[in-house]
């Protein structure tokens, strides 16, 4: 699923523990669980592609920035909203994709924790829809987390 859905979900699933070490460990889990959802992702990026590894990366790293500003944005909204659960939440609930798919360590880490990488890439549900569906699926995940999010 996009880095914003890993994100927001990461951030809710932590703040309703309201624990550090649950928090965490439950937005991590969160990754796994979003991903199982039928979805469409961005392709992997590709080092022989004539086009820059920039402009590869835009679509993803644009809509990650607008997940943190959607979290922001809950967090200047909600006052009960725990500043560092929510980092700590997004940023261990987005990790998965920061580990296994960012392009420059992308095939190191895939080397080093094979098995993990493994897990990762098998529970990805992409055949199910067609690509603009796929990606639209991120959307009510989205709405859900921040509806979480503002009525905690
Ligand atoms: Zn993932």
């Amino acid at each position: 699923m996009f880095g914003s859905t890993h994100l927001l979900v990461g951030a809710t699933v932590a703040t309703y523990t309201g624990n550090y070490f649950f928090g965490g460990v439950a937005a991590f889990l969160s990754h796994l669980v979003v991903d199982v959802i039928p979805h469409y992702d961005f392709p992997p990026p590709n080092f022989n592609s004539p086009k820059p590894m920039i402009l590869q990366m835009a679509g993803p790293i644009l809509e990650t920035l607008g997940g943190f500003i959607l979290l922001y944005i809950c967090f200047l909204l909600n006052p009960h909203l725990s500043g560092g659960l929510l980092i700590l939440g997004g940023f261990l609930g987005l990790f998965l994709d920061l580990w296994h798919h960012f392009p420059y360590w992308r095939e190191f880490t895939r080397k080093i924790t094979p098995t993990f990488f493994k897990i990762h890439e098998d529970v990805q549900n992409e055949e199910l829809l067609p690509h603009l569906a796929g990606r639209l699926m991120n959307l009510p995940v989205i709405i859900i987390a921040i509806w979480f999010l503002l009525s905690y």
